[in-house]
């Protein structure tokens, strides 16, 4: 039936996601630097300088990974605020977890295993919820988006970073050469896992563009949603709000 085979191709995708990042978790933030040759860093502090933080304030960091978005989280809400970094991914929480305590971050976050798509968290808890390069990976992306606006905070707001599509035809071209063949290849002599990159290169192919994932975040509940491009449209950061 039409149930059946989605259901068995859902829970291929499941155990695929699973595989790859327990698979890159030990070279992930390596790869992360040499593949965006560090302009990660500056999505991801865009993030932060667009989230409205304040200290005091309750943040879950969704899909968090190895902990980049939560750090930078944890420097502003200081001691009266908590943020929580969530992910799926045992081996990714690992070394999240060991990357913060070394960098001495350790007296306002805490780590939870935890599936996107049903958040273990009382209605309107977080103030602040961030999903970073995560939402691709989610199997049911319009029951995540639904369970984050759950448990964010009346007034809270939701910050969605993610790869989107190029706003120019010439950029798309370098771009999908770029992330075809070379990713692969560079996935394959750093991490020795050609395999995982060409999984990320299609999950980012496969993701939403810039106005389907807006429309998500609406029927999801969430209002005065915007989108920033950055890097020519090849991130975007989407914002939306629950009132
Ligand atoms: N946010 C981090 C960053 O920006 O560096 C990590 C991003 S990493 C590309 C994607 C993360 O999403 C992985 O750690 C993976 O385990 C997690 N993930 C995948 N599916 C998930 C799900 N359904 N719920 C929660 N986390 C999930």
């Amino acid at each position: 039936t039409h149930f059946g085979f989605k259901t068995v191709k859902q829970a291929e995708k499941v155990s695929l996601v699973a595989n790859v990042f327990h698979s890159v978790a030990a070279k992930y933030d390596l790869m992360n630097d040499v593949m965006s040759m560090g302009i990660h860093r500056l999505w991801k502090r865009f993030t932060i300088d667009c989230s409205g933080v304040r200290p005091g304030h309750q943040v879950l960091d969704l899909a968090g990974g190895t902990g980049d978005i939560t750090a930078l989280f944890s420097k502003r809400v200081g001691p009266t605020g908590k943020v929580i970094l969530a992910d799926i991914n045992e081996s990714m929480l690992n070394v999240g977890r060991d990357k913060l305590r070394d960098l001495g971050l350790v007296n306002n976050i805490d780590y939870v295993q935890a599936n996107a798509e049903a958040l273990p968290f009382a209605d309107n808890s977080f103030d602040i919820i961030s999903i970073g390069f995560g939402l691709r990976n989610v199997t049911d992306k319009d029951a995540a988006l639904r369970s984050m606006y759950r448990v964010l905070k009346p007034g809270g707001r939701l910050l969605v970073l993610e790869f989107s599509k190029p706003e120019y035809e010439w950029l798309s071209k370098v771009y999908d050469l770029y992330s075809f063949k070379l990713l692969p290849a560079i996935g394959g002599l750093v991490a020795n896992d050609k395999e995982s990159y060409q999984y990320l290169a299609e999950s980012i192919r496969m993701h939403p563009d810039q106005d389907t994932l807006k429309q998500m975040m609406e029927t999801a509940g969430f209002e005065h949603v915007s989108y920033h491009n950055l890097t020519g449209g090849i991130v975007a950061l989407h914002k939306g709000y629950k009132f």
